[in-house]
């Protein structure tokens, strides 16, 4: 745990009790402070008493002679409007963190100089995270990982010189952490996502940037026309390097990769770091742009060729994203529960021929008209969840299909059909481009459940699973 300082003996609102809310109250409580919890949900509010902390209806409280709020990142800050508590706290003065705000003034406070990796960007932060923080132990360093992604921010290790913290952050985030100063800052990509949030595509785009502006050392993509512009901008304002990532077009200065080959790029001249090539778990072009900022952060880190290599091969790849759960004979199942929206199940498509896909849940207004391009790709679709009849239509005439229901069932007649193909390897691929909610509690289930009636049906386990 990382205690905070700055706030001895005063009162600080929190709001927000999952598991980053807790850990953030215990922190400021080691530290001194007094927080005083709260949060919309009644279990949250009496699991956090359960365990010790101070809960009140910070709606009724008197905010005069409070420090501070610390705000979950789930909570609205001003769209679609703002949370009551947050107009509470700006009615009195009282200015709003959140967590890695706290942890990157304790940062400034005990080891200014301590090792930062911060990553952000719309797609591949969770995977990109766990991959730079895999490299690193296995060149024996001390890699703290957590934020968005994995533990609490404050729950990890205090800074020190010789510890690097790696941390997802999510716009929310971003916004709520005025003082955060990566030593190296990632932005992988931006698309248009979250702007229920942030009210408009501009103020995303705005708030995403900020990550690597504060940033000592900065690793851009530049494969979309929004990274590529801020690129530009921090070389030109700032008169700071860049590194530029592209797994699309051929860069002068950078880090590419081409024919799944991550290579670096110095005034046109090419050098290898490591091949993709036959790692499971880093499938896919998004993958590739994934671990292309990752070699390129271990590099300014100081790993060498050979180790990042060997770590590449070695990494145990994140579950429920393209995730390989089993085989059976030249049939592998794939579990990309993950692919909630139609943008993701197109990377998991893109990824693989011969394709026996699951599809379907809650739908997302873009249904999966986008994906006609890759349907070639796909022997047949089953349909699960309340989406079956429009996807159903989007499919009619274009592709084989059957009505499936339930995940159970499809996973059946998938594998009753994929066995049968004369293919040297087919896929039973589970990747949604829905959400889960109209029959698991989220994506995470809906992938666990895939896991456990493919291993009923016999299937022989390819990988450990280890996050
Ligand atoms: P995040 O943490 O940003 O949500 P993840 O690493 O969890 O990202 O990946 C989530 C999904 O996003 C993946 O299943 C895949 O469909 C898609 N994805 C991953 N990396 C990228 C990328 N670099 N570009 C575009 N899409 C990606």
């Amino acid at each position: 745990m990382i205690p905070v300082s700055g706030f001895e003996g005063r009162r600080v609102a929190l709001f927000g009790l999952g598991a980053s809310g807790v850990a953030t109250a215990r922190a400021l409580a080691a530290g001194g402070a007094e927080p005083i919890c709260w949060d919309d949900q009644y279990a949250a509010c009496s699991g956090a008493e359960a365990v010790g902390l101070t809960v009140a209806d910070l709606t009724k409280a008197d905010w005069r002679g409070s420090a501070a709020l610390l705000l979950s990142p789930g909570v609205p800050l001003t769209h679609p409007v703002p949370h009551p508590v947050v107009r509470l706290a700006e009615a009195a003065g009282v200015p709003i963190f959140g967590d890695i705000e706290l942890f990157s003034r304790e940062r400034k406070r005990l080891a200014p100089k301590a090792p930062l990796v911060a990553v952000t960007g719309t797609n591949g932060k969770s995977t990109t995270v766990a991959l730079i923080a895999h490299l690193l132990r296995g060149a024996g360093r001390d890699a703290q990982l957590g934020g968005n992604f994995g533990p609490a921010v404050l729950s990890l290790e205090p800074p020190a010189i010789v510890r690097t913290h790696v941390l997802e952050c999510s716009s929310f985030q971003i916004e709520l952490a005025a003082s955060l100063k990566p030593s190296v800052g990632v932005l992988l990509n931006i698309s248009s996502d979250h702007i229920d949030r942030h009210g408009t595509f501009e103020r995303y785009v705005e708030i995403k940037e900020r990550l690597p502006h504060a940033a000592d050392q900065v690793v851009i993509g530049v494969d979309d026309p929004r990274s590529a512009l801020i690129a530009d901008h921090i070389e030109q304002d700032d008169g700071r390097v860049v590194v530029r990532l592209s797994v699309r077009n051929p860069l002068a200065d950078g880090i590419t990769v081409r024919n799944g080959v991550i290579a670096t790029v110095a005034a046109g001249a090419e050098e290898a770091v490591a091949s993709l090539d036959g790692i499971k778990t880093l499938r896919g072009a998004h993958n590739a742009q994934n671990a292309a900022a990752a070699v390129a952060v271990v590099r300014i880190l100081g790993l060498d060729n050979r180790t990042i290599a060997g770590g590449l091969a070695s990494f145990p790849g994140l579950p429920h994203r393209l995730e390989e759960v089993g085989r059976i004979g030249r049939v592998i199942f794939v579990n990309d529960s993950k692919a909630t929206n139609a943008d993701a199940a197109a990377r998991a498509l893109s990824s693989f021929n011969h394709i026996y896909w699951i599809v379907g849940g809650r739908p997302k207004s873009d249904g999966i008209a986008g994906l006609e391009s890759l349907f070639p790709r796909v022997a047949k679709a089953f349909l699960i969840g309340e989406s079956a009849e429009t996807f159903a239509r989007t499919l009619e005439g274009r592709l084989a299909y059957e009505l499936s229901e339930t995940l159970e069932r499809a996973v059946a007649a998938a594998i009753g059909v994929a066995v049968e193909s004369p293919e040297p390897e087919s896929v039973v691929l589970l990747s949604p481009a829905a959400a889960s909610h109209d029959q698991f509690k989220n994506f995470a289930e809906r992938g666990e459940a895939f896991r456990t009636i493919v291993k009923g049906l016999g299937a022989k386990d390819e990988k450990a699973v280890d996050c």
